[in-house]
């Protein structure tokens, strides 16, 4: 027995069960469901696609999900279903390493009616997508491989609640605008995986890679090929639901699934999209979506954006955020652990930039946390406040 013999289960075991998709064409969208049933709840998930001849409806597509699902309640796992060659000959190394990453995450048996025979071939015309936010993250992968991305994927229900009617026609008509004028082509996908996936996992650690992943799959009939932009650089990797560990092993027969740049830090990336003037104003990396702002510029993401940009010198120029970068508002930070790695680069950049002393000692104060530190953060806060006031007398008195 190796490794990858995983411990059959006792077969009275009722399985997480995934129904064949039923997929309806209507006039402007396809619309691709399915009930996935774990023990005593039954879901109904459902992705509706625009801008798209063609989708898959094959239940590949719904695998990531209920793999991580059947996964976290220690079930088996029965695909009703022709599930892909490569899924089925990967998923127990992505499940190896999910479970390395958080045991709650057992080794569990998948189950399929049968293997897929027939990959799409080379002579069918499809293209290369990518995820795209507008976050810093996507703008970077998206510019970076602009002469080879053809199509860029717009996701509702995922960062953005499909029942926040007014930000989602707001960020859409952004992302149209940025598409526009990278003469690229849109695919939208409103999907409800959250209803199902939130339950199983949090969406930033574990979820939000197998749902991308499944989305992917979807549009196989038109793509050959699509990017995630990473969050993390190879030097801060750490387990998350994106992963160069991971998504490559997502790849089916029909497409090709990349994590792409861990190359670059988030200053990197900063440096790399502001050159470009119109990304530059055009970014959008809050996810509070406080009063429905574009960018709310005074969130965790949105200041730490504002920062990477500050730290490029480009800061200035960037008209994309809501409210100007206050470097109180860096002191106030609260940090995990990852959180903190993140900011100690940022801090480390800082310096090396020769960035204004008062920005540096703001990032010093955000990963040192003497917010937060009781009475021993108390000297530090006290010159702070003191610094605070004579500037405030000096600008009254100039
Ligand atoms: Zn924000």
């Amino acid at each position: 027995m190796n490794v990858l013999d995983f411990v059959p289960m006792d077969t009275n075991t009722v399985p997480v069960i995934v129904k064949q998709p039923t997929l309806v064409s209507r006039k402007d969208c396809i619309n691709l469901s399915t009930k996935i049933s774990v023990g005593a709840r039954d879901y109904q998930i459902s992705h509706i696609v625009k801008g798209v001849e063609n989708i898959s409806s094959e239940i590949d597509s719904f695998f990531p999900i209920s793999l991580y699902a059947a996964m976290k309640e220690n079930l088996p796992l029965k695909i009703e279903g022709v599930l892909s060659r490569r899924l089925a000959e990967n998923h127990k190394i992505i499940q190896l390493i999910v479970n390395s990453w958080w045991p709650t995450y057992r080794l569990i048996p998948v189950d399929y009616w049968a293997l897929s025979k027939k990959p799409i071939t080379e002579n069918v015309k499809r293209s290369v997508g990518c995820f795209f936010t507008g976050g810093i993250d996507s703008f970077y992968s998206f510019l970076k491989r602009n002469s080879e991305i053809n199509r860029i994927i717009i996701c509702y229900g995922l960062d953005i609640r499909l029942d926040n009617h007014a930000l989602r026609e707001k960020v859409s008509t952004e992302l149209k605008k940025i598409a526009n004028h990278y003469n690229k082509s849109i695919i939208e996908v409103e999907t409800d995986v959250r209803n199902f996936s939130d339950d199983y996992g949090d969406w930033g650690h574990q979820m939000h890679g197998p749902a991308l992943a499944g989305i992917a799959m979807l549009l196989s009939k038109e793509l050959h090929k699509v990017y995630i932009a990473s969050s993390n650089p190879f030097g801060l990797l750490e387990p998350w639901g994106t992963h160069p560990l991971i998504d490559p092993f997502w790849s089916t027969d029909a497409i090709e699934i990349v994590h792409d740049g861990c190359e670059a830090t988030r200053v990197q990336k900063a440096q790399f999209v502001s050159q470009d003037l119109f990304a530059l104003n055009a970014i959008r990396v809050c996810h509070e979506n406080r009063s429905n702002l574009y960018n709310c510029g005074i969130c965790e993401k949105c200041v730490r954006s504002m920062v990477n940009l500050a730290i490029t010198n480009t800061l200035q120029q960037c008209q994309a955020f809501d409210n100007p970068l206050e470097y109180w508002r860096i002191r106030r930070i609260k940090l995990d652990t990852s959180l903190r790695r993140e900011w100690l680069t940022n801090l480390v950049a800082a310096k090396k930039a020769n960035c204004d002393p008062a920005l540096v000692d703001a990032i010093e104060d955000c990963v040192s946390g003497i917010y937060y530190m009781g009475i021993k953060g108390w000297p530090k806060r006290a010159l702070n406040l003191l610094h605070k006031m004579t500037l405030a007398s000096k600008t009254a008195h100039s």
